[in-house]
């Protein structure tokens, strides 16, 4: 005899109601091209990797120096495994927090000259926590139209007012700030080095900006460590700029320094009050300690082996003197990050699809994360690329771009 569960049919019914109605979602999104899906890489990370089962060059990884597969990074990890196993176990303040992550916060410190870092388990979390630790709803937040989802996310739950000024325009920030009652907490929060178009931010305007306005400027520069400035400190090497003029200053680990995590650089009570208040530092599993000795290693790397960088100087020379020589047209970027935009949702898609049968990989990348008529192939440039790389991208853009 069957005994029907009348409960489990109407969790069905329900559930197919939610199927129905997510699946008519992803069907418009499929019609305006907006559709995301992945890709499966089976190979280490690299320009060279292979990727859906094809060998592949790629230009859209956020390694830089090339040092997530670097012989001597791999080695750090696999000995931070030995020592440390792989989990953490736990949140830094319960008992997560090995000799490997503070020796790295100390390093990171000695590195960019802060008084003091701290670690988050991704660049994400970090910016969140910290929008979240320093703001409610008394406080003003004012962002570039063109930052990062993480800040804008952040400046959002933090509860505080919330406003955005004109891309790298100082003018509408400063008629911002000026609107603004000058007892509340102000944070300004911008990219360094804006991560869709690669250019650099208004840094010293921003800081003088901040000083006379009575606000705090914090700087995102996940694009900039390690590899602005002239021995790679990043975005505030490269202005000559200080603790002084950005109190509050952030970068991640899994781009130059081929890692994963990020870390927030700052004075003494300002790395207190995130160990006390950011939720997604306390309530969250430490990242691995292996992942941390890692990060050790490319920090000794990137101050040990300065060609790396001069390489992928190099690299964006080439590759601009190339475009330019295509008439493909790039935007104003010196920086690894290298756009070529194509507009629409579609045709950017097309491309990317073309330039993967000849062997390139570059994703398009599509509004929300970019402003609608911009789509556009988001070309980075590592250290590690050849000369002959770079050739096949240029003509392959050049055989498929509609433009
Ligand atoms: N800030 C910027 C400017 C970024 O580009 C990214 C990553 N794309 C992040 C923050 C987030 O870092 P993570 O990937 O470590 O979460």
């Amino acid at each position: 005899m069957t005994i029907i569960d009348s409960s489990n049919i109407s969790l069905n019914r329900s559930l197919s109601k939610l199927d129905n109605k997510l699946s008519q979602a992803l069907n418009q999104r499929k019609q305006q091209h907006r559709y995301r899906s992945r890709r499966i890489t089976s190979s280490p990370q690299g320009v060279e990797c292979i990727v859906d089962g094809k060998a592949v060059i790629s230009f859209c990884s956020n390694d830089y120096l090339g040092f997530a597969n670097h012989p001597k990074v791999r080695e750090a990890a696999e000995s931070g495994l030995k020592k440390y196993g792989v989990g953490s176990g736990a949140a830094h303040l319960i008992n997560g927090h090995t000799e490997a992550h503070h020796l790295l916060e100390e390093e990171l410190a000695g590195f960019t000259g802060y008084p003091r870092t701290l670690l988050f388990s991704t660049g994400y979390m970090a910016n969140i926590g910290l929008c979240q630790a320093l703001l409610d709803n008394n406080g003003f937040v004012f962002e570039d139209k063109l930052n990062h989802a993480s800040l804008i996310d952040g400046g959002l739950i933090s509860g505080a007012r919330f406003q955005r000024y004109l891309h790298n325009d100082i003018d509408s920030l400063v008629k911002k700030l000026s609107r603004t009652d000058n007892d509340a907490m102000k944070l300004v929060l911008s990219d360094a080095v804006f991560s869709m178009d690669g250019d650099i931010a208004d840094a010293p305007a921003l800081a003088a900006v901040c000083k006379q306005h009575d606000s705090v400027l914090m700087l995102d520069d996940a694009h900039g460590f390690g590899v602005l400035g002239q021995d790679g400190k990043g975005t505030l090497q490269h202005f000559d700029m200080s603790l002084d003029d950005v109190p509050v200053y952030m970068a991640t680990l899994g781009k130059a320094m081929g890692t994963a995590g990020a870390f927030i650089a700052g004075s003494e009570a300002l790395i207190e009050t995130l160990i006390q208040q950011a939720r997604s530092y306390i309530y969250t599993t430490a990242m691995p300690a292996a992942i941390a000795e890692a990060t050790r290693a490319s920090l000794r790397l990137l101050q040990d082996e300065p060609e790396h960088r001069s390489q992928l100087e190099g690299n964006i020379g080439y590759f601009r003197q190339c475009c330019e020589q295509n008439a493909t047209p790039v935007q104003h970027s010196e920086t690894a990050i290298q756009p070529v935009i194509i507009g629409e949702d579609a045709s950017a898609l097309a491309l990317s699809n073309k330039l993967f049968d000849a062997g390139i990989l570059v994703t398009a990348i599509r509004p929300p994360t970019v402003p609608e008529g911009t789509s556009r192939l988001r070309i980075t440039l590592c250290a590690t690329h050849t000369r002959e790389h770079i050739d096949k991208l240029v003509d392959a853009i050049q055989d498929h771009n509609p433009n």
